[in-house]
């Protein structure tokens, strides 16, 4: 009997489960038929979606174009709008803002930016890092696309991701796999069976029967239904470190005529929490994520109508709880989970979608054949891992840095008792140095944020250190200063070449 792996089955049809399908298929695509392998994917029609998830990382744009998605179709059928970064406000300081922009320039001449503008700032440079370093801040404030008309799919003039409706992305993926031979059946999973060595050997269904498969894919959400509830596998809570525990979620028709499409996400500190302002073409999405202990849902949910204005009249808002954590390992026996249903940290960098891209990449470099799962399964587990562990510190820099005192969350969040070790660990290092791509704690070859990314929330909340080290200062102003006065020019020539973000977003959406 043949020893590869023949049968996936996906359970789960949301924005997980239906990119699973279409990258699977895309990655294991083999010229034989013979050796092709059977995407199978069971969804229920009575248990929704999560329905949110709709600011997205740049790393889209590979997963996208590796599945042989053409942008323009991707952008129209998901409402899509451009995001170059993503805007803080408040979160150190009442009333402040900083940026999180996708564009990363590290190094000029071998010296780090970050040395550079350091020593700028000695000099009496008034910039912020995240301008003195990309262009995208400055390309935001002026609504200005990342590309133009003429550049090719997924190329722009700056780095970029997208906002998307989650829901008309889930439906666009459902066709495209099912044309491309995905068997999809619409049911209810009841209960699964295994072989004597726990793997399992097929799930049923309410009115399908019992569906087998060699690698099972659990995307049930937070149900967790194959990893978490049939095979047990622990979930391990992250909420000592991130208090954040619910949301609440609207969806607000953009108003006629509306040309000021923000080509950024936009988080706005609350009294014990943040909202999210997703702009998409014809509507933006709008959440107020929030810590429980802190406020109780009916405040949370007049903090954002409050927020929304007038248009709030009328329009429904969705309560989620959220998990949040993971999953002890990602991938036991012949179960992989990939997205909510093997964990969540809350949405802060939009690193949901983002988190299922990383698995299906892993995935796609350990795919397994039937008597080999465990040693790929381990491997996987301590990538997995490592990435969600990064992640949750990589969030926890947002609060625990923060100087604001004036609610009991922000006290909280300023006074924080958990810090995870791995966190205070780097962060005691970064008060007296910069970061190095070394102190960053990844095994498979790329963190899931740079040391650039690093540079910008430590920047934002105002906690790199003064000044380079004499061992890392280089002590030449003038240098510092000319990159910069550079540095401003290029901004200029580059913004000078991109179209206003709405008159491309028109060009694009009225060419399907
Ligand atoms: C408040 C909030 C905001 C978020 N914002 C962002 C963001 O801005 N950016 C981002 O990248 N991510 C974000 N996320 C995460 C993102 O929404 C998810 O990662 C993404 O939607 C994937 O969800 P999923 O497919 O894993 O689960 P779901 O969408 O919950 O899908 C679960 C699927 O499982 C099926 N199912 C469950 N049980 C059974 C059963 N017994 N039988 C058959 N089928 C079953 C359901 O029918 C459904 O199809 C956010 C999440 C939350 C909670």
């Amino acid at each position: 009997m043949s020893d590869r792996v023949r049968d996936i089955v996906i359970v789960g049809g949301g924005t997980s489960g239906w990119t699973a399908a279409c990258y699977l298929g895309a990655v294991l695509a083999t010229p034989n038929p013979a050796e092709q392998v059977q995407i199978t994917l069971i969804e229920s029609k009575d248990i929704g979606i999560i329905g949110v998830g709709e600011a997205t990382l740049a790393h889209i744009k590979q997963i996208m174009s590796t599945i042989g998605i053409d942008e323009g179709d991707f952008m129209r059928c998901c409402d899509g709008t451009f995001k170059s970064a993503i805007r803080f406000d408040g979160f150190r300081e009442k009333g402040e803002t900083w940026w999180h922009p996708f564009s990363q320039l590290s190094h000029v001449n071998n010296y780090a930016m970050v040395h550079l503008w350091l020593e700028a700032r000695r000099a009496g440079y008034q910039g912020s890092y995240a301008d003195a370093v990309a262009q995208d801040p400055e390309m935001c404030r002026r609504f200005l696309a990342p590309k133009t008309a003429d550049h090719k799919p997924y190329d722009g003039l700056v780095n970029y991701a997208y906002h998307i409706d989650t829901i008309k992305l889930g439906r666009y993926l459902r066709d495209l796999g099912k044309q491309r031979g995905v068997r999809h059946i619409t049911d209810l999973v009841t209960d699964t069976a295994f072989d004597e060595s726990g793997n399992i050997t097929a799930v049923s269904t309410q009115e399908n029967g019992d569906i087998a498969g060699d690698l099972f894919i659990d995307c049930t959400g937070f149900r967790s239904l194959l990893l978490g509830k049939a095979l047990g596998e622990p979930f391990r809570s992250f909420n000592d470190a991130l208090f954040n525990d619910n949301a609440v979620a609207m969806r607000v028709p953009n108003p006629e005529g509306k040309r000021d499409i923000r080509p950024y996400t936009t988080c706005s500190a609350q009294d014990a929490g943040w909202i999210w302002n997703i702009p998409l073409y014809r509507r933006t999405g709008v959440g107020h994520v929030y810590s429980s202990a802190h406020m109780d849902r009916e405040a949370a949910e007049q903090a954002l109508r409050d927020y929304v204005g007038p248009a709030h009249e009328g329009l429904e808002a969705n309560h989620i709880p959220m998990r949040i954590g993971r999953s002890e390992r990602a991938w036991v026996k012949n179960v992989v989970s990939l997205g909510l249903s093997g964990g969540f940290i809350e949405p802060l960098e939009s690193t949901g979608i983002y988190l299922v891209e990383l698995g299906l990449t892993l995935l796609r470099d350990h795919f397994p054949t039937k008597s080999s799962m465990l040693p790929f399964a381990k491997r996987y587990n301590r990538h997995m891992a490592a990435y969600y562990d990064e992640i949750r510190d990589f969030i926890c820099m947002h609060y625990c840095l923060t100087d604001r005192t004036d609610t009991p969350y922000w006290q909280d969040c300023h006074n924080h008792g958990a810090i995870p070790d791995s966190l205070q660990e780097k962060l005691t290092l970064w008060q007296s140095r910069l970061v190095s791509e070394n102190d960053l704690d990844y095994t498979s070859g790329v963190p899931a944020f740079s040391a650039v990314s690093y540079n910008y929330i430590l920047a934002g909340m105002n906690a790199l250190p003064n000044g380079p080290l004499p061992a890392e200062a280089m002590h030449d102003l003038g240098l510092a200063r000319a990159v910069f006065e550079d540095r401003a020019k290029g901004i200029e020539a580059i913004a000078a070449q991109a179209p206003d973000h709405m008159d491309l977003l028109d060009q694009i959406h009225r060419a399907g």
